[in-house]
């Protein structure tokens, strides 16, 4: 089958042929993906910028892991062929003493399908069937892949302690971003601004999910943003380590940073307005397995209303091409639909 693999540490991405995975043993489900999301970290993958070095152990190893599909072949009575399902990329180890404690979220031996296991850019994966959310029949697995980006704005805004009434700022309206400010306002928030610069297709789908405080922040930086009032909650999602600095000033006294973006370098961070100011630092990154339902159900309450997001629907064969869209930022979601031929 064809899949698009990272073969070795340094730039760059190869489509390749490579046999299709094993039939799936007990437990396990073999996915026919229907659509797999480009994400940011797998940009920084393919250009090889810093930050997925502790991948380069499980190289060459397909990416990809925001998907959706359907049930090929199964190993568990419970997912028979023919299911539509999310894949939750987390894979836990099951045995060590935390996942035995019942807390997988905290589990030491994890694995990421596309990460540092086979991955969805590729018509087939195969997966834990504890790993596979149902999805209701026929919702569009170009929507159902969104879940993943989703759950991780999710976590974001829990981890920010957005609720009802709050003015939430998020820095960055890509991906991440669009979905930090969707589950913000879902929490409750009175208000969301969404501050980009040189972003407009991403603004666009924005203004199309119903958003309609963005600011083009231009040369000037944040300083003009200060004018809006402080926030309650910033989420970072660009990962510009420099803006830690700049965001910290547009925070009311006791206000939270939530850090979500990957960063290629330190950032320099007034200590002493932290402390003054009682300001809360904190990161977020993937989310944690109870936030995967809740975000499905959202995402199938929501349906067509998330589509604006997905900006782009390539074949698997025009992945590169996909990649080289995002990057450009004219794209929020590409998704790659793998097709009859790559198999
Ligand atoms: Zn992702
Ligand atoms: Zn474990």
């Amino acid at each position: 089958m064809k899949a698009l693999r990272k073969l070795a540490p340094g730039p760059g991405l190869l489509l390749c042929d490579i046999p299709c995975p094993p039939a799936p043993g007990p437990g396990e489900v073999l996915v026919r993906v229907e659509a797999a999301g480009i994400c940011g970290s797998d940009l920084h993958i393919e250009d090889w910028s810093g930050g997925y070095e502790w991948i380069t152990a499980a190289m060459p190893v397909t990416l990809g892991h925001e998907l959706a599909g359907r049930v090929a072949e199964s190993g568990d009575p419970a997912l028979p062929p023919g299911t539509p399902v999310v894949v939750i990329p987390s894979v836990t180890c099951g045995g060590c003493a935390v996942c035995r404690a019942g807390d997988p979220d905290r589990c030491v031996d994890r694995r990421g399908i596309g990460m540092t296991r086979e991955g969805g850019f590729a018509p087939f994966v195969l997966a834990p069937s504890r790993n596979c959310l149902v999805l209701p029949a026929g919702f569009d697995p170009g929507i159902a892949a969104l879940t993943e980006p989703l759950v991780i704005g999710a976590r974001a805004v829990s981890v920010g302690g957005v609720g009802p009434g709050d003015r939430v700022l998020v820095l960055g309206p890509g991906a991440i971003g669009q979905a930090i400010a969707l589950m913000a306002r879902e929490a409750g928030a009175a208000e969301v601004t969404v501050a980009g610069r040189d972003d407009g297709p991403r603004f666009d789908v924005l203004g199309r999910l119903g958003f309609d405080r963005l600011v083009e922040v231009g040369d000037q930086g944040l300083t003009h943003l200060a004018a809006e009032g402080r926030f309650d909650v910033v989420f970072e999602a660009v990962g510009m380590p420099t803006l830690v600095a700049e965001a910290l000033p547009l925070l009311r006294r006791e206000g939270v940073l939530v850090i979500a973006g990957i960063h290629p370098r330190p950032a320099e961070i007034p200590l002493n307005t932290v402390v003054r100011e009682q300001l809360q630092l904190r990161g977020t990154n993937r989310g944690r397995m109870a936030d995967w339902q809740r975000t499905l159900d959202f995402v199938v309450r929501q349906g067509a209303a998330l589509a604006p997001m997905v900006t782009h629907r390539l074949p698997l064969r025009d992945a590169l091409a996909g990649f080289a869209t995002t990057r450009s930022r004219q794209a929020t979601k590409a998704m790659l639909l793998p097709e009859a031929g790559d198999e």
